[in-house]
């Protein structure tokens, strides 16, 4: 029986170190993602709101304009 509980035991805390290690893994990646997202915002040349880039209007290269000042 008390073999059965340290069997058990050891389970635990493999489990729990592959939850541990994903978690760690994930880390980063999710680190990355939102940094590439703050590197995606873009600001309206006219109101200077900051949107995302896929949201912005590229009126010429480099420039942007916000839905709103497209064609202002
Ligand atoms: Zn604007």
């Amino acid at each position: 029986m008390r073999f059965l509980l340290i069997l058990l035991l050891v389970l635990a805390v493999i489990a729990l170190a592959r939850i541990l290690r994903r978690g760690n893994s994930q880390g980063p990646q999710d680190r990355q993602s939102s940094r590439q997202a703050v590197s995606d915002m873009v600001s309206c040349g006219h109101c200077g709101v900051h949107l995302v880039r896929s949201d912005a209007i590229e009126t010429t290269p480099g420039k942007y304009r916000c839905p709103e000042h497209q064609d202002r």
